[in-house]
Formats: structure tokens, sequence, C-alpha cells
């Protein structure tokens, strides 16, 4: 729905529990019991016909509570929870967290169906049903039973998984780790993902999110939402794989590649969210962001007062691509001088194992203010000469003095504690083992890439792109008017010479005697290729011969390939053959470029090392559209076979703006045209000449008839993201509040220069209908 009402959620005035109760354990029980302990300082009231002894007031029912609560939270079983939504929302609650569980299966649904009209006629919003409850700490609420209390702080974690919400808390509240809002999501009824990050986005006591993913429903809202919250702050994804891959009949490589992670894993991407794989990891994520951590650039060195211990880290960042920085002649300069004769002379820096705490503070010192150094990573080996805890005070005492960041691996168990306690205290992020400290510094500098793709606003026509859209969809029309299931190749290449897409010349044959003809058409050296609906890997039933000279040779080829196809797929329906030019690149890399449509994202676009063993080699990457040259840059660096293209020995690089141009092009069709429902190019050769397509199959089926949509990063084409400086706010992120104020908000912002939206837009803030305009967000 958007953010109405949520503001209800975290700062309400007044709270009514229904269905507190003095059974200990029970759940009513406990939320009482936190309500309680949480000092929340509004008025609170329970709701129970047996009126329990609870040290808070307790009413018979809804209607007997002296005050109209702005926040109920709901224990009571499910088929009371329309009822009570109803009464709530009539007096004028605005929201709701449903704990009771049974809104699903042939008897919970109805309930929830009658749930939800009861809240929506008064926008009521709920949070759940079946959660775990919300804690926030600004508000002093805690409406949940989570075992724990949680400490105030600026982080904020929104979960499907109630469980991971009290193991979070757990985990945090031992380390002093405070968080803004912990929000439990449960069946998401209304209250979503988007919601919350809408919502977080601009909350002024979170600086960092942390969500715990198992499935998203409404995409579109969540990209837009999810974009717009990460352009602030850093959010942070953990995506389970509740839901395996829905096994799907691979009819493609790119559909048989796309798996549902991988999806998710590009969706995030270009969310600007960062994905962490493991609950460990996010607690290495917490440890810098729950510090208020944040890495200037992507250089680090690492400080040691053991040389192994340094080159463990230094490895880990290396296997994560991360940058040890280079000291300049200059901070080596200035170490001598500071250090023992046998200090290691570079990064990683090895104060040897008897540093004193003088000599870890000198060090550091020198560190910090080298101008090659981003942040400094400082380690410490248990040693029986020097005590591990002075050298923490020595560190903690330097770090006061700076600004650059500091993150700290002591190691040991016993030897370790104390000094761990101090840097927690002193809020310098610390870690365990030096795996996990290089772990939690490479989410940082992720977060900071991250931030680069999502500046990356493409145009909404790729530049210099005029395709024939008229055209393209005359000849998909004509196809499916046909009946069938894949254009004909002789289409494809039509099509895709609209884009502009180089593909091999094609002419298409019914006959051997034709296909010589069309061979001579063609002149020189060609490649026969069967044609039919009902065959996938032309050559895998011999389908395709290679390099044919001359009428009688073409002749005798296609004679061959029926007979042979009659043995090896007697049931295909032959159409006839494609003769083709015949491409001669012998240096040129086989790439795979595709479309799928996932069921919840819509189209995802696929690149990757192509040829016949593509699955096997599965060095294939996904990306969202829409895509412009730069976003199209990185995501064929993501692959192995970026390195191949780059050249190698006497291998030119390949012409790699050829290569990022097809994807945009293509990315540019599938967003043109909403009955291309997958999209194969298996090869596209690329060499220092260019790319062409040798082998292209393209699924049609009507939009209407599908399940799937078209979906742009947000609902909106994606210059409709706007930045602005604006008096008195800083520099914000606009964009329409709904789709159909699209036309209004490119209107406002058509004519304007960025001086003019200055002013302009802050006199639009203030006026009402307006307002309603556009949804801003403060980036500084
Ligand atoms: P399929 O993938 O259905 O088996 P392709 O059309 O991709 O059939 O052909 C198989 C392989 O033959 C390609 O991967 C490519 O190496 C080669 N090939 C196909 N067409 C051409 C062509 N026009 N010029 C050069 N090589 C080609
Ligand atoms: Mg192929």
């Amino acid at each position: 729905m958007s953010t109405r009402n949520l503001e209800y959620l975290f700062r309400p005035q007044s709270i009514a529990l229904i269905g507190a109760t003095d059974h200990l354990h029970a759940v009513g029980n406990v939320v009482a019991r936190n309500l309680l302990a949480s000092g929340f300082e509004g008025a609170l009231a329970g709701v129970n016909p047996h009126l329990p002894n609870l040290g808070l007031p307790v009413y018979p029912d809804v209607a007997s509570v002296p005050f109209v609560p702005d926040l109920a939270v709901i224990c009571t079983p499910a088929p009371t929870v329309p009822g009570l939504i109803e009464e709530l929302a009539t007096r004028g609650t605005k929201a709701a967290i449903v704990i009771s569980a049974g809104f699903s299966g042939v008897e919970g649904e109805p309930l929830r169906q009658r749930m939800l009209e009861a809240a929506g006629k008064h926008l009521l919003r709920i949070v759940g049903p079946n959660c775990l409850g919300v804690l926030s700490t600004p508000a002093k609420l805690n409406g949940s039973f989570a075992h724990v209390a949680a400490k105030r702080g600026r982080i904020a974690m929104v979960t499907q998984s109630g469980a991971i919400l009290t193991t979070v808390l757990d985990w945090a509240t031992a380390r002093g780790i405070g968080f803004s809002h912990l929000v439990s999501m449960g069946d998401m009824s209304d209250v979503d993902f988007g919601d919350m990050l809408d919502y977080l986005a601009s909350d002024a006591e979170t600086d960092a999110i942390i969500l715990y993913i198992e499935a998203v429903t409404h995409a579109r809202k969540f990209m837009s939402a999810a974009r717009a919250a990460a352009r602030v702050k850093p959010v942070i994804a953990i995506k389970s794989g509740r839901h395996p891959a829905a096994a799907k009949a691979a009819l493609s490589h790119t559909g048989a590649l796309a798996g549902s992670d991988a999806v998710y894993e590009a969706v995030l991407r270009r969310a600007g969210i960062l994905r962490v794989k493991t609950l460990e990891e996010v607690f290495d994520a917490l440890e810098t962001l729950g510090m208020g951590y944040v890495p200037h650039g992507e250089k680090l060195a690492i400080l040691t007062n053991g040389g192994g211990a340094g080159v463990l880290a230094t490895d880990a960042l290396l296997d994560l691509d991360g940058t040890l920085a280079e000291l300049s002649p200059a901070t080596i300069t200035t170490l001598n001088a500071a250090m023992p004769l046998t200090w290691s002379h570079g990064d990683p820096i090895d104060i040897i194992g008897d540093a004193p705490p003088e000599r870890y503070a000198a060090a550091l010192k020198i560190l910090l203010d080298a101008p090659e150094v981003d942040t400094v990573l400082v380690m410490n080996c248990p040693t029986a000469v020097a005590s591990s805890s002075d050298a923490a005070r020595a560190v903690i005492d330097t770090c006061a003095a700076a600004h650059r960041t500091v993150i700290t691996n002591w190691l040991g168990a016993l030897a370790a504690e104390e000094a761990r306690a101090l840097f927690t205290a002193a809020k310098i992020p610390t870690y365990e083992t030096p795996d996990e400290a290089v772990r939690g510094f490479m989410h940082m500098v992720r977060y900071r890439r991250a931030q680069d793709t999502l500046m990356q606003v493409p145009a909404a026509l790729a530049e210099g792109m005029h395709p024939d859209r008229a055209k393209a969809h005359a000849l998909i029309e004509d196809a499916l008017s046909r009946g069938l299931t894949w254009l004909p190749p002789q289409d494809v290449a039509a099509l895709f010479a609209y884009y502009a897409i180089p593909v091999a010349r094609s002419l298409f044959a019914a006959t051997p005697k034709d296909a010589a003809a069309c061979a001579k058409k063609i002149g020189g050296p060609v490649v026969l290729k069967i044609v039919s609906q009902d065959i996938v890997h032309k050559s895998d039933v011999g389908g395709v011969a290679l390099d044919l000279m001359g009428s009688a040779a073409v002749t005798a080829a296609a004679q061959a390939m029926l007979d042979h196809i009659a043995q090896a797929a007697p049931n295909a329906r032959i159409d006839g053959f494609l003769v083709q030019e015949m491409v001669d690149r012998p240096n040129a890399t086989e790439l795979i470029l595709g479309m799928t449509e996932d069921k919840t994202f819509g189209p995802i676009m696929l690149f990757g090392r192509g040829g016949t063993a593509v699955e096997v080699i599965a060095d294939t990457t996904l990306a969202m559209p829409p895509l412009n040259m730069a976003l199209a840059h990185t995501v064929i660096a993501r692959t192995q076979v970026a390195k191949a293209l780059r050249g190698y020995r006497d291998r030119k690089p390949a012409d790699m703006d050829a290569v990022a141009g097809a994807l945009v092009k293509l990315t540019q069709l599938v967003s043109d045209l909403d009955d291309v429902a997958e999209i194969d190019i298996n090869p596209l050769l690329a060499d220092d000449t260019g790319v062409i397509a040798v082998d292209a199959r393209i699924r049609i089926a009507r939009a209407a008839e599908r399940t799937s949509w078209r979906m742009s990063i947000s609902p909106y084409p994606a210059d409709l993201e706007q930045t602005a400086q604006i008096d008195g706010l800083g520099r914000c992120f606009l964009r329409p509040v709904r789709p159909e104020d699209a036309p209004a908000f490119t209107e406002f912002f058509a004519h304007l220069t960025p001086d003019d939206i200055r002013l302009r837009f802050f006199s639009m803030w203030h006026s009402l209908p307006q307002r309603q305009l556009a949804r801003l967000t403060q980036i500084d």
C-alpha cells in the first residue's frame, strides 16, 4: 500500500494488547511483560474478558478501552481477528501487529480476506499475521514475544522469519549492538518489504537496514523502494533458498541457467542491496555497520605483530577481490625511522612479535596519515613478551585522533578477550579471525561499489538507437497469428536487424535444391542448418553443417541432413533449411546472450561464455533490465570469459563496446516487445572486429496470456528518478508516488534546470496538491 499510517506502528501514542493473559509462557503474557518492561511512555491497556491481573489496566473488550489505541497488538485466535480489526479500525486505530497464526489454507484464507477488508476500509495497517512482533527502541516499544529486549541503536532489521529475529537480536545484544527497529513480517498480508524499505529509508532513527528475505511479493514496489533506500543508507539482505527453483522444462540455455537464486542475486544487486549468504556474514557486516564504520576507499593496509596472520588476512582479501594498499616510498621511509630493522618493509606491515604498545601506536599513526591507505586492519597474535590488552589500548588511543577507519582482529581466545571488550566499548569493529575481519571490510567495499551501480539510470532508449518498433511488432504478431511458439530463424534475423544487433546473413530454403540456390546468392562458404519448431539443439541431431562450398556440396549436405534427422528425431516436423554465411573468425570467443522471465521479477538478462557446453561451463551471470553501456560493462566483467575477451597471448582484445552494445540492444528489444518470452543467442561470436550472432532463438507468447510482465527498475521509465539539490533539505532523490503521477512528474521536471528544481521544488513541496506528486528521500 505504501508508508501510509506506518508512523503509528513505529511511534504510537497508545497501545492496546488484545489477548493479554496471566498464563505464564503464553504469547499474550510474554508480550504484556515485554510491553511493560520496555518503558513505553504512552497509554497502555490490555483486553481480555477474564480481566487478568497483569500490572497494566485490562478491559473486557475493545469498546471498554477508555482511549483509542494508535496501535493494537493482537494475540487472540485467528477466527477472532477479523472482528477485532473491524472494531479497532472503526474506533480509529491506525496500525495492528497480528501475532496470531492461522490465516492460510482453506480455513485461514477466508479469515485473511476478511481481516484485510476490515482494515482496508479504514487504512489500518497490519504487520503479520503469524509474526513475532515489532520492537522499536526510539518509541520504547516492545510489541513482541522476543526473549531479550533490544538495545537502542541505529540499525533496522526486517525479517520474514521470527526465529532469525531472535537469533540476531540475541547475538547483537551480547555484543552491545543496538537497533532502531526490529520487525517480524510474518505472512506479509499487508505491510511488505517495499513498505518497510520506503519507511526506513527516510527514518531519521535508522542508519542501516538488514533484511532477511524468503520471497519478495510485490516486485515492482520492492525494486523501487529498495533502490531509493539503498541510495541513502546501506541495505543488507540475506536471502534464504526456501523456495527451490521451480522445475521448468529447459527450452533454452538461458532458461536452464537462470535459477531462482541467481535471479535474486541479480535483483538485489540491481537494487543496490548488499547480499550476504550466511548469518555469520550478517554479523560481520553488523560489526562494521553497528560501529558506524564507513570506508573511504578500497585500499586496506594490514598491520600485525605476526607475519603468518598478516599473510592469512592478505590471502582472504585477495580471494574476495579486495585491494591491498601499496605503501609509498615516503611511508616506507617514515616507518623505517620508527620501526626495528626487521619490520616487513611492505604491506602487510609486520612489526614483529615483540612489538610493544608504543610500536603499534607509532606504526598505526603513520598508516593513518598515509594517503595511499583507506582502512587499516590491525591484528595481534598473543605473545609472552607483550600484552595483547595494552596493544589494544594503544590502538584505541591512536584511533581517537584519526579520521580514517580502523578495524581489528585480536587472535586467540583468553588473551584476546579483554582487548575485544575494549574495542567494542570504543566502537572499533573487532573480529575473532582474519577471515571474518576481511569479510566485514569487503562487505563495506561491496556496498560502496553497489552505490556506483545504483547511480546508473539508463535512459529510456539506449543511446543512438532507433529501432523500428512498428515492424518488429508486426513481425511478431504475424508469427503469433500463425500459432508459432518459436520465431522462425529468418524472422529472428530480421528482428535483430531492426535493433542493429549484427547477425550472420541468412536465407530460408524449403528444399535441398532451394538451399543450393540460396548458397549461391550468399556466395562463399555457407552453413546449412535444419529449421524445425521441434528441434531445440540442432547440432545434437546432425542439423548443422559448416563450411559448405558450392551447390553440389550444399544439396548433398541438405539431403544427408534430412536422412539423418529422419533417424535421430523421427517425430520432428521439418520446415526447411537455413542457409547462412560461414562466419570466418577463427579467434572469436563464443558468448551467450539471453533473456528469460522470472515469475516474480519479469525478464532477466543472461550473459556468459557460450557454445554447446554452456550449461557445463556455467560461466554466466544474470542482470535485470534495463541496461546502459556502463551497466553492461559491469555485467560482462563479472564473468570469467571477460578475461578471455580482454585478450591474451596473440589473441587481440575483443571489441568490448560491441559486446556491451549487443547486450544493451537486446535489453531494449526485450523492453519494447512484450510478446517476446525467451531469447537465446548462442553463440554470439566476439573478436577485435566486433560481434555477430550466428544462432538465435526467440520464443514468443502473447503477454496477456502469460502471468509475467515487463519491469523496468522502477514502475516508471527510469529517467523519472531524479536527484535534486533542495534548499533546506540537501541532496534528495525523487520519484513519483504513484505510476499515474508519472506524466505530471515528467512535466514538472522537463523544463527545469537544477537551480530551478532547487527553488521551485521547495514551493511545490509546500503546496498540498503537488505534495502528492513526488516521493522524496534525503540523501545527505
Ligand atoms: P545449435 O546450437 O542448435 O546446435 P548452432 O547454430 O549454434 O546450432 O551451431 C553450432 C555451432 O556451429 C556454433 O556454436 C558455432 O560454433 C558453429 N556455427 C554455427 N553457425 C555458424 C556460422 N554461420 N559461421 C560459423 N560458425 C557457425
Ligand atoms: Mg547454438
